[in-house]
């Protein structure tokens, strides 16, 4: 059985007295362990970084860049090893395991740009012969904290960017799928990564609590539930850290009459089922506008009915298992929900046939609950799971106030051919990732990821310019080499002349 613990400094720990267990989703059973850090475990991994960043931060740009160019081949000859790795204690099937590797890349290659991206501004005589220019300097150690469904690409989300600006780091991944962060730590060693630049804590809200606290780590991302993400923003801010905290989800697909109705429903089986519906950009909820509702339904249970559920590692199964049965468990709990809300169960995934018969794993098919009324828990609250909500509306502005109306606002997407009506949605929507006829309008790395509202907490979005920013502070220098020409003492506040 595998034993899964922490990289501190350049190489693989030991394992530790406090583990817990990871699974098979698929088959159910215990599939090995995780050590959970202890204190002393995370403030090793801390130190560790902070002596790494002294020569990191002093490396030149030119190789921070080629460390990560050898690190994103690596990652690319890696990638099958990296999405088995995800599948196995995940239970996401293949393919989507290697979208989410891919997506990762994706950031490392935007990281590789660094050079580019630490550029600054130089404004030459802003007085008489005197210039200023800015620059962009790293924190010193920062810290990862991440959930269990992306446990690859959301720690590529910052890692490759915080290394790149010179930063060290520690990455704390989720306990249910630890194995991922580890093949990355050997690959970054392999890539050339000096020791202590990249260092992981396997653990739980322990561990991620010491890095909240402890007073060499300057920043934290985290990326996992609301209540977790409000708690972390609170404690690492109140340490005086800087934080950006990114939540839960609710994602509402807005389907207007003129929308091509196939469209609309290849989208909300794809984003609302994909990941088993364990995405924060999935789609949750169907707004369907009148009068398409019924032809839209029952487009959207056809597909439904042609879905494969099957464990990660057939290559026939579109959908595999839920991370945990407690997971598995509380999804489950909204179909009856639904049904006492009001809601009409049309595709109940209870009984989804699962290949290879799936007695033991974590399954649930997806479900399909119509007619839920606006309001309800089933309507409002983060399922995460294979549980797709009708709900159908008037107009577009009934479909608008009920997105508008919510807590988070993550992603969302509107369904029309009519542009006036895509560009009043944009404007109009207070969401922070928007999709015109694209369910999962998830951010290419050079942007920046991130929600409003209760899905994220800060005011800096992940990847891309943002990224660079939250993991640099800005100094402007003002400089004036010395030439016959200067004025002496001059005790007024300076101006330009
Ligand atoms: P979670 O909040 O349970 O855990 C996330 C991380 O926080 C894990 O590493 C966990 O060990 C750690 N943690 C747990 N308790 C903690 C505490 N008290 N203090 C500090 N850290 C603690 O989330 P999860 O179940 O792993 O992931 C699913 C959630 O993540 C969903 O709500 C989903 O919407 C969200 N998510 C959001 C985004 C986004 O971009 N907004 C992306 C992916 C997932």
């Amino acid at each position: 059985m595998k034993h899964v613990s922490h990289w501190i400094d350049g190489s693989p720990t030991g394992p530790g007295d406090r583990v817990a267990e990871l699974f098979d989703p698929a088959n159910g059973q215990v599939s090995g362990h995780v050590t959970l850090a202890t204190r002393e475990d995370v403030d090793a991994a801390v130190e560790a970084a902070a002596r790494a960043f002294p020569a990191w931060r002093d490396a030149s740009l030119a190789r921070r860049a080629q460390i990560l160019f050898r690190f994103r081949e690596s990652l690319d000859a890696h990638r099958d090893e990296l999405a088995a790795l995800i599948t196995a204690e995940h239970g996401k099937v293949r393919g989507d395991a290697l979208g989410e590797v891919a997506r990762g890349i994706e950031v490392v290659e935007f990281a590789c740009g660094i050079p580019h991206l630490l550029k600054g501004g130089f404004s030459e005589n802003v007085s008489t012969r005197v210039d200023s220019y800015s620059i962009r300097q790293p924190l010193g150690v920062v810290a990862g904290i991440t959930p269990f469904n992306f446990p690859a690409m959301v720690p590529m989300w910052m890692f490759p960017v915080a290394v790149a600006c010179g930063n060290t780091f520690v990455l704390k991944p989720s306990e249910k799928d630890p194995s991922a962060s580890l093949l990355m730590a050997e690959l970054w060693r392999r890539a050339g990564l000096p020791d202590g630049v990249f260092n992981v804590v396997q653990g739980d809200g322990a561990a991620a609590g010491r890095l909240l606290e402890h007073p060499d780590v300057k920043a934290v991302s985290f990326v996992g539930s609301t209540p977790v993400a409000r708690h972390v923003y609170a404690t690492g801010t109140a340490h005086g850290k800087r934080v950006q905290a990114l939540g839960g989800a609710k994602n509402h697909m807005l389907v207007l009459p003129d929308a091509d109705l196939d469209l609309a429903a290849d989208a909300a089986v794809s984003a609302g089922f994909g990941s088993a519906g364990e995405r924060c950009m999935a789609i949750s909820v169907v707004l369907a506008v009148d009068p398409i509702g019924d032809e839209l339904v029952r487009k959207i249970v056809n597909r439904v009915a042609g879905l494969t559920v099957g464990p990660g590692d057939d290559p026939d199964a579109q959908m595999g298992p839920l991370v945990t049965a407690a997971h598995r468990d509380r999804v489950a709990s909204y179909l009856d929900l639904g049904v006492e809300e009001g809601a009409t169960l049309v595709v109940d995934g209870r009984k989804t046939p699962i290949r290879g018969g799936g007695e033991r794993g974590f399954w649930l098919g997806p479900t399909v609950l119509d007619h839920v009324p606006p309001g309800s828990r089933v309507h409002r609250e983060e399922i995460f799971g294979p549980v797709l909500s009708i709900v159908r509306v008037r107009s577009y502005e009934e479909g608008l106030a009920l997105i508008n109306g919510g807590e988070y606002g993550n992603g969302t997407a509107i369904f029309t051919n009519d542009g006036g009506a895509a560009r009043r949605f944009q404007n109009e929507v207070e969401v922070g990732m928007v999709g015109v006829n694209v369910p999962i309008p998830v951010p290419m790395a050079y942007y920046s990821f991130g929600g409003w509202k209760a899905s994220l907490f800060g005011d800096t979005h992940v990847h891309g310019t943002e990224g660079v920013h939250f993991y640099t502070r800005g100094k402007v220098v003002t400089s004036r080499w010395l030439d016959p020409s200067h004025g002496g003492v001059n005790l007024g506040f300076p101006t330009s002349t």
